[in-house]
């Protein structure tokens, strides 16, 4: 048996209006249908609505992880300082790090992304090889002070991440977590009825594994992709931005140190490429010769653009602003540095003989720092730099691809030992000699998904929920008079009580006009209308997504239901 829901007493308020800050079509529906409330900038209050469609979401991702053996912990969101400092994380993560100092003077830090904190929890855990493998994860807030927060729950500063992170002493064996993660990972999207993509985080051409993301087809999306409508191949456009020039031979002459002012800004960069700064406003290419060179949302990745605008005469920088981007989304892939995606910055000492500029490739929440190639890091491969036109080729089967705007659910990384090298997380192995672990950490924006949701299944009259993560399965409109809300109400009981969850709008004083626009845009499933047949004992069923309409007795009714 369930509890009835009912309206009249029910923490809600609809707005007819949409809010002036909406941006997207699910922020102004999950707004308007009192699901969540404004805060702060990327800061959210949950009313009881979303409340529930964000349990809904955490209990199928850790039902999934349950599945695969995860055991669930919570660590805390308030972390010290020193773990972050062993990583280097401490400072890589720039003005994305919330910090924050006790009364002592201590620094500390809320928790952006915990395999720091998993690391040394197993390394105090797990002593034998025997221990291991072992998946922990939690559903926790995530804290990460975002240049652009939008979207209402999309890109929150505070958002809810269910992280998980595997613990193995070989390789094989990692790859093994990571596969059984993958796999969670599709069953959790089937089951919240996400429309989802799998692409590599590092570039199509690559095919590897080592992380890939889920991407949700969404007009909203930040991310833009490269779709086949033929085959399963998908690939991120804008998972790595390095910009190749004309091409010079690796070998030819030393890379040098960068000797660059500060940041270059958006200002900077359009009085260096001559241009007014409103030109440069969101997708940015710059093409060299030509060719483009590199693709950038300023803000993020600014940095990239100014670096490449500092080092190339201004006469070979062409700056394609965002309407040229719009009808020219470009593929741009790069290379791997022998720690493979660890390796936060890139160097290209191509880009002219002799000399290094630096991008944030895959790190576009990070600051740059200077590095140099040959002294930090040295290049393992290159790939060439692709441009991907919709149309184009499938690389896989040949179709035209489509390329389109898509939303980051969930990511998935295979670390390696980076932080097991960082802290000294060891094992004994089977021959009595310490073994270093490997990890993988793997995340979904539980928030996140809702916002994804919202915008993939809503329609013009409102919201248009999976069962799955609905608020209620049914949701039980009294028309009006006085009969019918009592009517309403019995109903409401005997679906509870075969464990249905119901909304049942019992407000006196509504009009049926005003309930009905109510339940279109708080978009449970199924509403079973009590109106005129009332008095007969008929009611109507609808169904929300397709509109069916059948009136049938509340005994069928609630027969059909249960
Ligand atoms: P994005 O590229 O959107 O900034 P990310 O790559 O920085 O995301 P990860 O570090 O991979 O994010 O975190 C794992 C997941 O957490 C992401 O796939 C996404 O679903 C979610 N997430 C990340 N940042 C946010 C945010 N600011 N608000 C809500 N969810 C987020
Ligand atoms: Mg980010
Ligand atoms: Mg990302
Ligand atoms: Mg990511």
């Amino acid at each position: 048996m369930t509890h009835v829901q009912r309206l009249s007493t029910l923490l809600f308020k609809t707005l007819r209006d949409d809010p002036a800050d909406a941006e997207t079509a699910g922020h102004r529906l999950l707004v308007r249908a009192g699901y969540v409330r404004r805060t702060a900038a990327g800061v959210w209050t949950w009313l009881p609505l979303g409340k529930r469609v964000l349990d809904n979401v955490a209990r199928v991702v850790r039902e999934e992880m349950d599945a695969i053996g995860g055991q669930e912990v919570l660590l805390p969101a308030l972390l010290p300082k020193e773990p972050y400092e062993v990583s280097g994380r401490w400072k890589e993560y720039g003005d994305l790090l919330f910090r924050l100092r006790d009364r002592k003077g201590a620094d500390y830090l809320l928790g952006p992304t915990h395999e720091e904190v998993f690391a040394l929890t197993v390394k105090d855990q797990c002593t034998s090889y025997k221990d291991l493998p072992v998946i922990l994860y939690q559903v926790q807030n995530k804290y990460r002070d975002e240049a652009r927060p939008r979207s209402g729950v999309l890109r929150g500063r505070e958002f809810l991440m269910k992280d998980a992170y595997s613990f193995d002493v070989t390789d094989e064996g990692l790859a093994e977590s990571y596969r059984l993660h993958r796999q969670a990972y599709v069953r959790i999207f089937e089951r919240l009825g996400l429309d989802h993509r799998i692409v590599s985080a590092v570039s199509g051409a690559m095919g590897g594994s080592a992380s890939e993301e889920f991407l949700a087809p969404a007009a909203a999306g930040e991310d833009t992709f490269a779709d086949c409508p033929r085959c399963d191949y998908a690939a991120n456009t804008e998972a790595v931005t390095v910009a190749v020039g004309p091409v010079a031979d690796a070998a030819h002459g030393a890379p040098r140190e960068l000797d660059t002012p500060a940041t270059p800004t958006i200002e900077s960069l359009a009085a260096h490429l001559d241009v007014p700064a409103s030109a440069i406003l969101k997708n940015v290419l710059v093409k060299v010769d030509g060719e483009i060179v590199a693709v950038g949302v300023p803000g993020d990745r600014e940095v990239d653009l100014g670096r490449l605008a500092e080092h190339l005469a201004p006469a070979e920088v062409e700056l394609v602003t965002a309407d040229d981007f719009a009808g020219r989304p470009g593929l741009v892939r790069g290379y791997v540095g022998p720690q493979g995606l660890d390796v936060p910055y890139y160097a290209d000492p191509r880009v002219a003989p002799g000399t290094a500029w630096i991008t944030g490739a895959n790190k576009p929440d990070t600051h740059v720092c200077d590095v140099v190639c040959g002294r930090d890091f040295t290049v393992d491969r290159y790939l060439d730099v692709v441009v991907v036109e919709p149309g184009d080729p499938c690389p896989r089967c040949g179709a035209g691809l489509e390329i389109g705007r898509a939303i980051e659910i969930g990511h998935i990384f295979q670390l390696g030992r980076k932080y097991a090298d960082a802290f000294g997380l060891d094992v004994l192995g089977p021959e009595g000699r310490p073994v270093r672990v490997t990890m993988g950490s793997y995340g979904i924006g539980v928030s996140r998904a809702v916002a994804a949701l919202a915008e993939q299944t809503h329609d013009e009259h409102g919201l248009c929920w999976p069962r799955e993560v609905a608020p209620a399965d049914v949701h039980v409109v009294a028309a009006g008079k006085t009969g019918q809300i009592e009517l309403a109400l019995d109903v409401a009981a005997l679906l509870a009580d075969a464990g249905v969850r119901v909304l049942v709008d019992d407000r006196a004083g509504v009009s049926a006009g005003v309930k009905f626009a109510d339940a279109e845009l708080i978009g449970v499933p199924t509403l079973l209308i009590v109106g005129r047949g009332a008095a007969e004992g008929r009611v109507e069923l609808k169904d929300r997504r397709s509109g069916a309409r059948e009136e049938l007795t509340v005994e069928e009714a609630v027969a059909r239901l249960t």
